[in-house]
């Protein structure tokens, strides 16, 4: 049969993959055993399901070493694969992503590729990294003929189906390469490396791991007296999670989600808990240290493992993780729940419920506890997964909103740097009464806008907000510890004291005319003018009306669906402290209705709106400056 040819980003990752990015070569061990032991669950699994008859004490992974033919075999009598699996899955990296791999290739560098690559797991291809050759040969549990793979890695591979009938499992010969200058690769040839890399790597295994070894047997005079073949397990099988905590290393448990989780970095948070009770569990949670690449698409898989008595149950159960926290991978094994339990059942069962009420808990309180002792944790943890929390306080008209609130994070005017709503609240002076906020497109752009100056100038703190969802986060909490979320830019802000508002409302008197004549000329656009209580230097700016408010407005109407029916109630604040006030009262009053235009579009571009007409804006400017002139 002729050689096929790998598909192009394949081509290019293996040659990633077989020449630089992994500088420990020795992790392709972990890989391939952890491919047999899925493939191993996966046998156990279906044999459940299936009514197939497997005894799982004899499944097991067998490692056998030929120093003279320089190979290693790495043997599962696990699921095995028919001939289209073995296209699909070892023809092409990374299938489901292989787009994505393309799209994200063009235009990075180097460490970028790395970090990239990393998120897909490399897993079967790391045997490249070894060997010059790869065969696979394998047998599904299914009804179909027995497959042989072969490989030299970047110049394609080789498919054919075998006459003989294989034993189910999959049969992996690994063609050791010659040793070179700075790699040994002859030591992945010795038990001895072998036995110290399953102990590093893959010690927690729930299968048997095993490799035929001679022990000599020696007579009274120190002479061997007879050499036998004996076979030994090589790992404890106690999984990660069923060992005590004090036992295990940081590291042991960072091989573990590297490994079972195909990340190429560590994790940025572990969580390894248990429950002993009415219902008991153990759990092994871990937050990532950065986005997965298709966190954001439909094909992002979210959900934990689940297990009962260290056996393999199901993956992605989405029942046990809220979606706030669909960012957490990890397992739960619980021996209260039944082994032949179904998808649909997990969404009805009463254990698993409980369960993923006490992770929920569990989580937050992680979170929490690094907000308040591992800040810079925690911010990085934010800027990852900060919009998901968001999106979760959001959901369901804000359905989680007591689990999610303490763990939000805004930026602040005081500093510019992140702030929980605690901590905002906790520096509230006794004078005000609502949690200030304000909408825009950057923190800068926030802090500059001239209703955001008094209030500072108050020493009143802001939070900027500058995601989409932010205000509609907001709008679901409505208050944090009795205190009512407030738009400086919308409403009444009752920052003046009584005789500030005596005085204001004696111009207002004053100018009426002026008011009036704006507010006739803008009639179409906003539904008040008025003397603005919020403005210090700046002359005018653009507010809302109790409702809706500008910044939802402008989201609403990017919305795919929009109508462009949502629209804030408009008013024109105008500061009657500014010189503009005086100056335009002496207008003639055939420029008021130029002049109210030029204010108004000077607020809408204040507040980021587009305005209507700018041939218009522009020309009445320009008139201006003759005017001026003259
Ligand atoms: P990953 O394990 O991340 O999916 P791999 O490249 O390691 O990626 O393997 C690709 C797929 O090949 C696996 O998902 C699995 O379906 C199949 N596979 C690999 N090794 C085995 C094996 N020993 N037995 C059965 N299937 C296997």
């Amino acid at each position: 049969m002729a050689k096929k040819q790998y598909k192009a980003e394949t081509k290019r990752l293996l040659d990633l993959v077989i020449h630089s990015i992994y500088t420990h070569k020795e992790i392709f061990l972990r890989e391939l055993i952890s491919n047999a032991s899925d493939a191993l669950d996966k046998a156990y699994y279906t044999s459940l399901n299936e009514d197939l008859t497997i005894d799982r004490t004899k499944l097991q992974i067998r490692i056998e070493l030929d120093p003279v033919l320089r190979t290693l075999t790495i043997i599962d009598n696990g699921i095995g694969m028919t001939k289209d699996e073995v296209e699909d899955n070892l023809g092409v990296i990374a299938k489901s992503g292989s787009y994505n791999f393309k799209k994200n290739l063009e235009n990075v560098d180097k460490q970028e590729e790395v970090d990239i690559i990393g998120q897909f797991g490399v897993g079967f291809y790391s045997a490249f990294m070894v060997a010059e050759k790869v065969e696979v040969y394998t047998q599904s549990i299914r009804e179909s003929e027995s497959v042989y793979f072969e490989s030299t890695g970047e110049d394609g591979y080789r498919i054919e189906t075998l006459e003989e009938k294989l034993p189910v499992g999959t049969k992996i010969v690994l063609h050791i390469k010659k040793d070179e200058e700075e790699e040994k690769y002859s030591e992945y040839l010795e038990s001895y490396t072998i036995k110290r890399l399953v102990k590093k790597y893959s010690d927690y295994i729930r299968y048997p791991i095993v490799m035929d070894e001679e022990v000599k047997d020696y007579d009274d005079k120190g002479e061997v007296k007879e050499t036998r073949i004996e076979t030994k397990t090589l790992n404890s099988m106690v999984p990660l999670w069923k060992r005590s905590k004090s036992d295990i290393k940081e590291e042991d448990y960072q091989t573990f989600y590297q490994s079972k989780f195909n990340d190429f970095q560590n994790p940025q948070k572990v969580i390894h808990t248990n429950l002993e009770g009415s219902i008991s569990f153990d759990a092994l949670l871990f937050i990532p240290s950065h986005v997965p690449y298709n966190f954001y698409s439909s094909e992002y898989q979210a959900g934990l493992q689940l297990y009962s008595r260290g056996v393999f149950i199901l993956d992605n159960a989405k029942e046990l993780i809220p979606d706030a926290f669909r960012f957490v991978k990890g397992l739960v094994d619980s021996p209260d729940l039944s082994l032949n339990i179904s998808r649909e059942m997990l969404q009805h069962d009463r254990q698993l419920k409980a369960i993923a009420s006490r992770l929920e808990k569990k989580i937050k309180s992680e979170l929490l506890g690094m907000l308040k002792t591992d800040r810079e944790n925690y911010e990085t943890f934010w800027k990852n997964f900060g919009l998901q929390i968001k999106y979760g306080t959001y959901a369901n008209f804000g359905a989680n909103r007591e689990l999610l609130e303490d763990l939000l994070l805004f930026t602040s005017s005081r500093d510019k740097k992140l702030v929980s709503l605690e901590e905002y609240v906790s520096r509230m002076s006794e004078d005000q009464k609502e949690i200030y906020y304000v909408s825009g497109e950057t923190i800068d752009k926030c802090d500059k806008l001239p209703q955001a100056e008094w209030v500072k100038e108050k020493g009143f703190e802001i939070l900027y907000l500058v995601d989409d969802v932010d205000e509609f986060v907001l709008s679901v909490l409505h208050t944090y510890k009795e205190k009512t979320f407030k738009a400086i830019n919308q409403g009444d802000l009752d920052l003046s004291s009584d005789e500030e508002k005596e005085a204001l409302k004696s111009k207002a008197e004053e100018k009426k005319d002026l008011l009036t004549s704006l507010k006739e000329a803008l009639k179409d656009q906003v539904v008040d003018v008025r003397l603005s209580s919020r403005l210090k230097s700046h002359p005018v700016c653009l507010v809302a009306d109790e409702g809706i408010s500008l910044e939802m407005e402008k989201v609403l109407a990017q919305m795919p669906d929009a109508n462009n029916q949502v629209k804030a109630k408009r008013i024109l604040e105008l500061n009657s402290d500014h010189p503009l006030i005086d100056a335009l009262s002496k207008v003639d009053s055939d420029k008021v209705s130029s002049y109210a235009k030029l204010l108004y579009n000077q607020a809408l571009l204040i507040e980021g709106f587009t305005i209507e007409d700018p041939i218009e804006f522009s020309n009445s400017m320009a008139q201006l400056m003759i005017d001026a002139s003259k």
